[in-house]
């Protein structure tokens, strides 16, 4: 068991890590309000992990409302926030209720902004059951759902009671939902934690096995991370942005390889060998070190070619990712493993070579 205390501003929350935590009423007891408590989870996670979550909550004398979405993005959607509120409203659920939210990062985002928005803000519990949820979702406060015009456009900054991560629902992880969630894992090691970068280097094998151990550190390494880059910069005026490493050319993968293609761990793998390729055509990484990284997301299984396509395809995406301010286009880039920078300034020559190598 491992615990991390996340300080964000006037409040702050613990992030619980362990094998079988689900069952254990110490990491619920101190967070719930007084009121009752509604479970948000999702059709492919209700069945594997539900049971264990409300017998937890029955030991605490809570019996829960379950609302159940169907698993996939489409659940993330402003009528899904309608139709929790109507289930609250019916159920007689007022300001001291509690919202768990027991699932990946769609049951996460909805839940949370849910609760930032259910008369005016309720407490809500992140019990999240994917990688990816547990690495990158959790830590941050980001909330919302997404519109037909765009994806996370509608939603609020909203931090957690608590995050309860239990490493054994990973077991049941499909393989490539796991693997993507890892490429956030190895980012955090190329964005600003090199020791961890290399410990991913020498303890893949345990990881890609499950070895609840490994997990647990990634978990926690990953989440201290993030916790670090976004408690220097909340609300994000600049740092923030360092999270996006990989993401820029991740982006335009996904839109142009058509959403649902790839995963979006899948579309960031890419985008971060393409980033480090890009620094390096810049001078600013060596190459030993772009060949490590380019290694290192090799061996985690994750792709490292993109869809050959017009690059023009690609620079058009670029274009309209929110990160690009007054057309030009915003990258995050290495200095070193471990060191990241942010600038707007890169010869369109350079980032036309860099997508032509790597599809
Ligand atoms: P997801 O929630 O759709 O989960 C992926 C799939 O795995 C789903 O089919 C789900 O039902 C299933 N699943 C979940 N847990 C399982 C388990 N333990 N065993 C078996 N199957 C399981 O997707 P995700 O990848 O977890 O999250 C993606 C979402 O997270 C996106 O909507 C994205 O915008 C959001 N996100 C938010 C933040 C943030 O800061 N708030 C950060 C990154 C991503
Ligand atoms: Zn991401």
């Amino acid at each position: 068991m491992q615990s991390l205390r996340v300080e964000l501003g006037q409040r702050s929350y613990s992030i619980h890590i362990g094998s079988g935590i689900i069952g254990d009423t110490t990491f619920f007891a101190p967070v719930l309000s007084k009121g009752p408590v509604a479970i948000i989870t999702d059709t492919n996670v209700a069945p594997l992990y539900l049971q264990a979550l409300q017998n937890t909550l029955k030991a605490l004398n809570k019996d829960s409302l379950v609302i159940t979405l169907p698993a996939g993005e489409e659940s993330k959607s402003l009528d899904n926030i309608q139709l929790i509120a109507g289930h609250l409203l019916s159920a007689g659920y007022g300001r001291d209720c509690t919202l768990c939210a027991l699932g990946g990062g769609v049951v996460g985002d909805i839940t949370g902004f849910a609760a930032a928005v259910y008369q005016r803000g309720v407490a809500c519990v992140q019990i999240p059951t994917t990688l990816l949820a547990m690495v990158d979702s959790s830590v941050g406060g980001k909330t919302g759902v997404n519109h037909p015009l765009g994806k996370n456009m509608i939603g609020a900054f909203y931090q957690p009671r608590t995050v309860i991560v239990d490493t054994d629902t990973l077991d049941s992880l499909p393989e490539r939902e796991f693997r993507s969630g890892l490429a956030e894992v190895i980012k955090y090691g190329l964005i600003n934690d090199p020791g961890f970068f290399s410990w991913l280097e020498d303890n893949l094998d345990a990881v890609l096995a499950r070895d609840t151990e490994a997990l647990a550190k990634i978990i926690k390494t990953s989440c201290r991370d993030k916790a670090d880059v976004v408690a220097r910069d909340e609300l994000e005026g600049g740092l923030r942005a360092i999270l996006n490493f990989g993401h820029t050319f991740g982006h335009a993968i996904e839109a142009a390889s058509g959403y649902g293609h790839y995963l979006h761990g899948e579309a960031v793998a890419i985008g971060m060998v393409m980033a480090a390729d890009l620094s390096r055509r810049l001078d600013l990484l060596r190459e030993s070190e772009q060949n490590r990284i380019f290694k290192l997301i090799k061996a985690a299984g994750l792709p490292t070619l993109a869809p050959r396509l017009e690059t023009s395809v690609y620079l058009d995406f670029m274009k309209v990712d929110k990160k690009a301010e007054g057309g030009q286009i915003r990258f995050i880039l290495l200095n070193s493993i471990g060191n990241a920078l942010i600038t707007g300034d890169v010869p369109p020559a350079a980032i036309i070579q860099t997508l032509q190598a790597f599809m």
